[in-house]
């Protein structure tokens, strides 16, 4: 009984205050612009108003992170900079339900993926990177920091995001000044008093708010080294031409389209619940969302009947009942551009199926879409949805999946089920994308580099190669 009611004690885990201001040279500061407020997207409700950090701001935050890296970080040996990694690790596994339950609220993330994911891959990106901080020579990459990392983070795994920059950063001895998403900056504040718990000296993480006119002060600073994107392959081609011509080193982490191809040998009913982990975790927010599939057509009817079957128990709601599958939409613009996407996907020709389900009244809701009949050409096959819509292909040779799996812009991921190793390793070494999943999906590893192919990105974040971005 209790496993299916909503959890309302869950919200006064975390103790949200009324407004933010930016965290600079280990200080809480107010900024000298405005602010803005972030809005919990699965209630409307607003949870904060928090400071837009302005240009002269962005300055001031630089410098923090310039003087920490001249005086105390770039000196430090690493086995002490581990210490402050390991540190702050443990007070991220101990103030888990915390992180997890403000991720969710600030977000609209299922709670227990915040839980059972997003955080328990924060902690152990930290403790991953701490273990390297004393052992760069043995990298392959150098051992001398860059200095000053400007970083750029979206929306959808706020934390995650903020972990993969941050913790590589600052194990190679580089301080950093980050700027998380306009809707989602509640968890890195909370992390900025992580930071000041942890006893960081001030400057080595530095926090600026705002929205993209922060980023664009941020990454166009004459004193950043170094800038790391995720987003949006639109911005991240904007940022590329601002630094073109400067010594800013840089690594962009963008969008995806990836196949999920599904072979007449494999286990259907796995596959079926990996297509549907691959397209309806995180709402389908998640740059390598499986957002096609690719079936066999021997198969196809097979696999479609169960897949609908399966999204039907699909529970849609709360973010914060634990038995929640599929949780809100962050914003209204992200809502908009699904919808419209949807909508040109029926408006071309393509045969839209929604699961069964009762949306909230009130909050940015997307019931879970399948699209049959889709061809190539189709706007909701070439372009990125962002959202818990699933556009079906078929095919019938492994040669014909290859091509329709390589026929995007995109490059970050694509998933293969089959039953035969052999096939795994011929597809696999055909495709063109950063990650490739066999029999499972959506699984990440601080061990493992993570990064796309063509307009994906470039650079890797994670693993070792994940030091390379910031060593020289
Ligand atoms: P976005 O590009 O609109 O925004 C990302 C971040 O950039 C935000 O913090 C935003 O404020 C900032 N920004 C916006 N304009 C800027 C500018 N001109 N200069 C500097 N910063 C600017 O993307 P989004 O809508 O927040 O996120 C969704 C996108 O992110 C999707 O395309 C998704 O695929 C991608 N993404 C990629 C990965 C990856 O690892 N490849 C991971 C998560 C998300």
């Amino acid at each position: 009984e209790l496993e299916y009611a909503p959890a309302p004690e869950s919200r006064s885990i975390v103790d949200i205050k009324a407004s933010y201001g930016l965290f600079v040279g280990g200080e809480f500061v107010d900024g000298h612009g405005s602010s803005f407020k972030t809005v919990n997207p699965a209630t409307e409700e607003v949870l904060a108003e928090v400071a837009e950090a302005d240009e002269h701001d962005v300055d001031l935050a630089v410098k923090a992170a310039r003087r920490a890296y001249d005086r105390v970080w770039s000196r430090m040996p690493g086995s002490e900079r581990a210490k402050y990694l390991f540190r702050i690790a443990r007070i991220i596994a101990e103030r888990s339900r915390e992180l997890a339950v403000l991720e969710s609220i600030d977000n609209g993330k299922p709670i227990r993926e915040a839980r059972d994911v997003d955080v328990p891959i924060v902690a152990a990106h930290f403790f991953y990177y701490a273990g390297w901080a004393d052992k760069l020579r043995h990298s392959g990459y150098g051992e001398t920091p860059l200095g000053v990392a400007a970083q750029v983070i979206p929306w959808n795994f706020p934390l995650m995001m903020l972990a993969w920059k941050v913790a590589p950063a600052l194990a190679c001895g580089n301080t950093v000044v980050l700027k998380p998403a306009e809707t989602t900056p509640l968890t890195a504040l909370l992390f900025a008093e992580i930071c000041q718990q942890a006893e960081l000296p001030p400057g080595v993480v530095n926090i600026v708010t705002g929205a993209g006119a922060t980023g664009q002060a941020l990454v166009g600073h004459p004193d950043v080294d170094k800038v790391a994107f995720t987003g949006s392959t639109e911005v991240g081609k904007a940022i590329a031409r601002s630094v073109a011509g400067t010594d800013k080193r840089l690594t962009l982490e963008l969008g995806g389209k990836a196949a999920n191809i599904v072979f007449d040998d494999a286990p259907l009913d796995q596959a079926v619940e990996g297509v549907v982990n691959g397209i309806f975790f995180n709402q389908g927010h998640v740059c390598c969302a499986g957002s096609r599939l690719l079936v066999q057509e021997s198969v196809a009817e097979e696999v479609l009947h169960r897949l609908k079957r399966r999204m039907a128990t699909l529970r849609v709601g709360d973010p914060l009942d634990k038995n929640t599958d599929v949780g809100a939409i962050n914003s209204p613009e992200q809502l908009a551009r699904i919808r419209e996407l949807s909508e040109a996907g029926e408006a071309e020709g393509a045969e839209r199926w929604t699961a069964p389900c009762q949306l909230p009244d009130t909050g940015w809701w997307f019931a879970p879409t399948l699209f049959t009949d889709v061809t190539q050409a189709h706007r909701i096959a070439r372009e990125e949805i962002f959202g818990p819509v699933l556009s079906v292909l078929t095919f019938r040779t492994p040669a014909e999946a290859v091509a329709k799996a390589n026929n995007t812009p995109y490059g970050l991921s694509a998933g293969i089920w089959s039953d035969k190793g052999s096939r795994i390793l011929q597809v696999a070494s055909q495709l063109r994308a950063g990650v490739v999943w066999a029999n499972t999906f959506n699984q990440f590893d601080p061990t493992s580099p993570f990064g796309g192919y063509k307009e994906s990105g470039q650079g890797r974040e994670g693993g070792r190669h994940g030091l390379e971005a910031y060593l020289r």
